[in-house]
C-alpha cells in the first residue's frame, strides 16, 4: 500500500492543504480557536449523549443494547472524528487523542468479518443491509468514514482506521463493481470519497466504482418503479427496527421509552402540508430529489436536495480530474451558472423548497423559503474549490468568499455552541440556534470545514503560486526546487488592506496570481512599495511575473465601501427592496438594534453614503453600517453571519428602499 500520490492529473491547480497552513489572523485564528477549545469537546458530549457513540459499543459487543436513533448517525460521528483529526494534525490536546482514539477502537471493533459497518443494520438485521441503497444511507456513511479514516492517517501517521476503511471499500467493490448490483445510491457522498481512498491508495478498483456510481444516475431502467419499491422498504425496514427496539426495551425491563422515538423522516414528512407532501413525492419519483432526473453528462440544472447535489458535483469534479472526462465539466459549468444565475440567494445559500431540502424553478427564491441549509454551504464550498483548482477560474474563488463569510459561518453561534440548521433571510423573531439537532448533520460538517480551512487559501501551477483567500497565515509552499516561505497579514473582512512577505532560499522567476476579488471597487497594489498598475480588474486574477527575491513585499489595498444591492428583479419578493453589503459580508437588520422602527416597514434611503464603525465590543468585534430611512431615522446593520447571537428576533436582508 502506498500512500504519496496526489493525482489530479487534469487540473490546472494543484492544492497545498491546510496541514502546512498556519492561520493567525484575527478573525479565522478566533474561529479556529473556538472550533478547537469548545466545539469540539462541546460536540463530543452531544454524540455521547445522543448514542451516536453508545451504538458503537453496541455493535462493537462490549455492550448490550439495540442502535438508537437515526440510520444516518454513524455518518455524524465519522465527520466529528475527520474534524478532530484535522484539529490534532497541528494541536496537541490529550482528551481529544483519547477520545478519539476511543471511537477508532469502537469503529475497527464494530466491523464484521467481510468488512460491512453500520451500527443501525450491523446491531438488529444485519441480512437486511443494502436492500435500500436509494433510501437509506450506508453508501453515504460508508464515504463519511473513508474522509474520516484519510484524515485519521495524516493526522495520527496511524493506518489503523484507514485498513478499517479499505476493507469496507474492499467489501463496497466486490458487491458493487460491474454493475452486480443495480441500484442507485441516495445520498452522494461515496463518490468522492472513493476518489480521495483512490488517490491514496493508487487502486484503481476505487476509482471505477466511483465512476459507476455516478454512471449509474438518470440511467436506471423503470427509475419510478424501483424509487417506489425503494420507499416501501425503507418503511417496512424503518418499522421492523421499531419493533426491535420495543422488544429489545421490553425483555430487558428498561423503564425509559428512549429507543421508540418515532424516526425522524416520518416526523418531517408528517409535519409537511399536504401540498409539501405531494411536492416531496413528486421530486422524489421523478428522480430530481437525489440528482436521479438526468444521466449526469447532460445534465443542466441543479435540481432536488441541495446538499446531495453539491456532494455529486464534487464527485463528479473529482472524476473529471482523474479521468479528464470534457462531458462532465461542461456539466458542471452549466449547472454552475445556473445555480448562481437563478437559484442561489445574495449570501450563497441554496435551497428555497423547504420540503425537499432542494432547488426550486428559476428565481424562485422567497426570503421565508430559503432553507439554505449550512451542509448545502459547505458542499458548495468544496465543490468550487474544485472547480477553482480545475479551471483556475477566477469565478469559484470569489463565490468560496462569499460561502465562507456568508451562507457557511451563520450555521454557527460566535460562541461556538450554538447550530442552525437551515438559514432564512428574514426572520419574524421564532427562528433560534440549537445545540444540536436530532439530524446532526450541520455541527460537525462545520467543524471539519473550520479546522480545514487553510485549503481554500492557496495553490500552484507550473507557472507559480496562486493567492486565492485573504486570511492571515504563514505557509512554506514548494515551488520547482525552492521552497518560499510566505507570510500574509490582512485585516478581513473588516478591512482591504493585504501584505504579502514572501522569503526564498533562492531568486526565482515565476508568477503570482493574485485574486481581485469581484466585490474590490478600486485595487492598489504596491510591489517593494512600487506601484504596479497592469490587469488589475476586479473578478480576475493578476498574474505578476518577475524574478522574485528574497524579502519581496507586496501591499495590496481592495476598496471596501458599504454599499446597497438590487436583486434581480426576476426574484419577484425582492422587487423595490436593497441588501446591503460591504467587502464580502452580506449585511441585515436586527430589530433590537434599530429600535426607532420595525424593520419590516422602514423604508431605507437609497441615494445616501453609507458609513462604516467597527465596533469591538459587539458580536466578537465586527464592522455595523450606519445609515438613515427615509423619515430620518438611524439604522444600524449587522453582518448576516453574527445574528441570531443575542436571542430571538426579528431579522432581515432584503429592505424596502427608495
Ligand atoms: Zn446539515
Amino acid at each position: 500500500m502506498t500512500f504519496t500520490t496526489v493525482k489530479r492529473l487534469f487540473n490546472k491547480l494543484k492544492p497545498i492543504s491546510f496541514e502546512k497552513i498556519h492561520i493567525n489572523d484575527n478573525f479565522w485564528l478566533k474561529r479556529q480557536q473556538i472550533n478547537r477549545d469548545i466545539s469540539i469537546h462541546h460536540q463530543y458530549e452531544k454524540l455521547e449523549q445522543d448514542f451516536h457513540i453508545e451504538n458503537f459499543r453496541v455493535a462493537s459487543g462490549i455492550k448490550k443494547g439495540v442502535q438508537i436513533g437515526e440510520f444516518y448517525f454513524d455518518s455524524d460521528l465519522y465527520k466529528w472524528l475527520e474534524a478532530a483529526s484535522n484539529i490534532l494534525y497541528t494541536h496537541k490536546d490529550a482528551d481529544l487523542e483519547k477520545n478519539v482514539s476511543e471511537i477508532v477502537n469502537l469503529i475497527k471493533n464494530s466491523q464484521t468479518q467481510d468488512g460491512y459497518i453500520n451500527t443501525f443494520y450491523s446491531i438488529r438485521f444485519l441480512h437486511k443491509r443494502f436492500t435500500n441503497i436509494n433510501t437509506m444511507h450506508e453508501l453515504y456513511c460508508a464515504g463519511h468514514l473513508i474522509q474520516a479514516a484519510i484524515a485519521h492517517k495524516k493526522a495520527t501517521g496511524s493506518i489503523e482506521l484507514l485498513e478499517v476503511a479499505i476493507k469496507f471499500a474492499d467489501l463496497l467493490v466486490n458487491l458493487f463493481l460491474d454493475g452486480k448490483r443495480k441500484c442507485v445510491p441516495g445520498h452522494e457522498e461515496i463518490e468522492m470519497a472513493l476518489i480521495e481512498l483512490y488517490r491514496i491508495t493508487e487502486n484503481s478498483k476505487y476509482l471505477r466504482l466511483a465512476e459507476e456510481f455516478i454512471n449509474r444516475r438518470g440511467n436506471f431502467p423503470n427509475f419510478k418503479t424501483y424509487a417506489i419499491n425503494q420507499y416501501l422498504g425503507m418503511i417496512s425496514t424503518l418499522n421492523l427496527a421499531e419493533k426491535k427496539n420495543k422488544e429489545y426495551q421490553k425483555a430487558a425491563e428498561l423503564p425509559l421509552d428512549i429507543t421508540s422515538k418515532k424516526p425522524e423522516v416520518n416526523e418531517w414528512v408528517s409535519k409537511l402540508t399536504l401540498k409539501d407532501q405531494l411536492i416531496l413525492l413528486k421530486e422524489y419519483l421523478n428522480g430530481n430529489f437525489n440528482q436521479s432526473n438526468a444521466p449526469v453528462r447532460q445534465i443542466i440544472e441543479p435540481v432536488g436536495h441541495a446538499v446531495r447535489a453539491m456532494y455529486l458535483y464534487c464527485g463528479m469534479a473529482d472524476l473529471f480530474s482523474e479521468t479528464g472526462d470534457k462531458n462532465l465539466l461542461h456539466a458542471l459549468k452549466r449547472v454552475w451558472i445556473k445555480m448562481v444565475k437563478a437559484r442561489m440567494y445574495i449570501t450563497g445559500g441554496i435551497g428555497s423548497e423547504r420540503s425537499a431540502e432542494g432547488f426550486k424553478k428559476d428565481f424562485a427564491l422567497k426570503n421565508e423559503d430559503s432553507y439554505s441549509e449550512t451542509c448545502a454551504a459547505i458542499g458548495n464550498m468544496m465543490w468550487n474549490l474544485r472547480m477553482l483548482q480545475i479551471t483556475g477560474n477566477c469565478k469559484y474563488a470569489d463565490l468560496i468568499e462569499l460561502l465562507m463569510y456568508n451562507a457557511m459561518l451563520v450555521g454557527q453561534s460566535i460562541d461556538g455552541i450554538g447550530y442552525t440548521y437551515d438559514n432564512p433571510l428574514v426572520s419574524h423573531g421564532k427562528d433560534k440556534r440549537f445545540e444540536w439537532f436530532r439530524c446532526a448533520c450541520c455541527p460537525p460538517n462545520i467543524a471539519r470545514t473550520i479546522s480545514s480551512l487553510g485549503n481554500y487559501i492557496y495553490s500552484t501551477s507550473e507557472k507559480g503560486l496562486w493567492i486565492h483567500q485573504f486570511i492571515g497565515n504563514d505557509v512554506n509552499i514548494e515551488l520547482g526546487s525552492n521552497t518560499i516561505e510566505v507570510s500574509q497579514k490582512t485585516g478581513f473582512p473588516w478591512k482591504g488592506d493585504v501584505n504579502i512577505k514572501l522569503n526564498l532560499a533562492k531568486s526565482q522567476k515565476f508568477s503570482i496570481f493574485l485574486r481581485i476579488p469581484r466585490w474590490s471597487i478600486e485595487t492598489e497594489l504596491k510591489i517593494n512599495a512600487e506601484q504596479y498598475f497592469d490587469g488589475l480588474s476586479s473578478g480576475k486574477y493578476v498574474e505578476i511575473i518577475r524574478n522574485w527575491l528574497d524579502k519581496d513585499r507586496l501591499d495590496i489595498s481592495f476598496k471596501m465601501n458599504a454599499k446597497f444591492v438590487e436583486s434581480d428583479q426576476r426574484i419577484k419578493n425582492n422587487r423595490g427592496r436593497v441588501a446591503i453589503s460591504y467587502g464580502p459580508l452580506i449585511y441585515c437588520l436586527e430589530q433590537k438594534d434599530n429600535k426607532d422602527f420595525d424593520i419590516f416597514t422602514a423604508t431605507l434611503k437609497k441615494d445616501q453614503e453609507l458609513n462604516v464603525k467597527y465596533r469591538p465590543e459587539m458580536l466578537g468585534g465586527v464592522n455595523t453600517i450606519l445609515g438613515k430611512d427615509t423619515s430620518g431615522k438611524n439604522f444600524s446593520a449587522i453582518p448576516y453571519y453574527a445574528w441570531n447571537n443575542r436571542g430571538l428576533d426579528k431579522m432581515q436582508i432584503w429592505h424596502l428602499a427608495e
